[in-house]
């Protein structure tokens, strides 16, 4: 099976050398020829969108948003005008779904099928394959992709048709950035009142407040450390993205919509590349507290 992979960055890069490790033919491309050479130095080769699309029997994207993956596949020059009818697309990247349903449909009326298979865990569990894969998508495309899919993650659970998985993803950013700022709340409120958060964390970790969240988090933000990670200005094209589909089908998200209000301010405080941990920092501006 020839792969083709389009987007190389901090976390394409990882995803491409274990497609690679795994023994898959596989081809890349990315605007920036560095990330290009480092894949090809792990074995893959470099061509063109177009080519990929020419000669892949599945292309995968790892790109930032939905305008990107639009214009990558569909845009002037697109992959999926040079892609034959039978081969597949399954897009990696974290998108709106109501982008993904729009692209599957076009590329459907050119007898390609499409997943969306948004990922969670970030660039250390890139580097391992141990990411978690969600995918929307019909099932036997999903059973035929899977091993593949499989060479980058631990976890990979088909949540529905096409759209269901950027919907969990959605639902998974929502949970992680109220979560971050519950914690930074509290840290902050602890520390001003007088008790160290750090005992705070080593006290309540183990119990029902304990999360994931908590156990990554928590360390960064009591040792001030700021390094991406996951950036503040990729999380608010996230709750952007989250906003709008709860708009569209009439659900509620008031914490979504306080939580991206804390990110903007801090995108304007010129934090957009911290890691989202960073949400420490508002309250932190906000009560003259410098370190935990
Ligand atoms: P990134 O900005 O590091 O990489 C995106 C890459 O796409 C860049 O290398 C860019 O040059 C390339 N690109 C853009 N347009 C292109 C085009 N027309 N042709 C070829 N290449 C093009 O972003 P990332 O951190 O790798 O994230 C990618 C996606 O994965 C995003 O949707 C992000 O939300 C999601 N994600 C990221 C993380 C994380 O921790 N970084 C975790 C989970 C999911």
């Amino acid at each position: 099976m020839k792969v083709g992979l389009i987007g190389l960055g901090i976390m394409g890069k990882p995803m491409a050398k274990n497609i690679l490790k795994a023994g898959y033919d596989l081809t890349v491309n990315d605007l920036h020829q560095a990330n290009v050479d480092e894949v090809v130095k792990a074995g893959a080769k470099s061509a063109s969108n177009i080519e990929i699309g020419q000669t892949c029997d599945v292309v995968l994207t790892m790109l930032p948003n939905s305008p990107q993956v639009k214009e990558v596949m569909l845009g002037e020059n697109g992959v999926a005008a040079h892609m034959r009818p039978g081969t597949v697309f399954i897009d990696m990247s974290s998108i709106n779904p109501m982008a993904s349903k729009e692209i599957a449909a076009e590329l459907a009326k050119r007898g390609i099928e499409m997943l969306d298979a948004p990922v969670s865990g970030g660039e250390p569990k890139a580097i391992d394959g141990t990411l978690s894969f969600m995918v929307g998508g019909k099932q036997e495309v999903f059973d035929r992709f899977k091993p593949l899919l499989q060479t980058m993650g631990a976890s990979v659970v088909r949540c529905g048709d096409i759209g269901a998985g950027n919907t969990t993803k959605l639902a998974n950013q929502i949970i992680v950035a109220c979560n971050i700022q519950a914690l930074s709340e509290a840290l902050v409120m602890a520390k001003k009142a007088g008790v160290d958060p750090e005992l705070v964390f080593q006290a309540i970790r183990g119990g029902l407040a304990g999360s994931t969240v908590m156990e990554a988090k928590a360390p960064m933000m009591l040792q001030g450390n700021d390094k991406p990670g996951f950036k503040i200005d990729l999380h608010i094209k996230d709750l952007n993205n989250a906003l709008e589909c709860a708009h569209s089908v009439g659900a509620p998200v008031p914490m979504t919509a306080a939580v991206q209000e804390v990110f903007q301010w801090l995108h304007h405080h010129g934090c957009g590349q911290d890691d989202h941990s960073s949400i420490i920092k508002y309250y932190k501006m906000l009560t003259g507290i410098e370190s935990l």
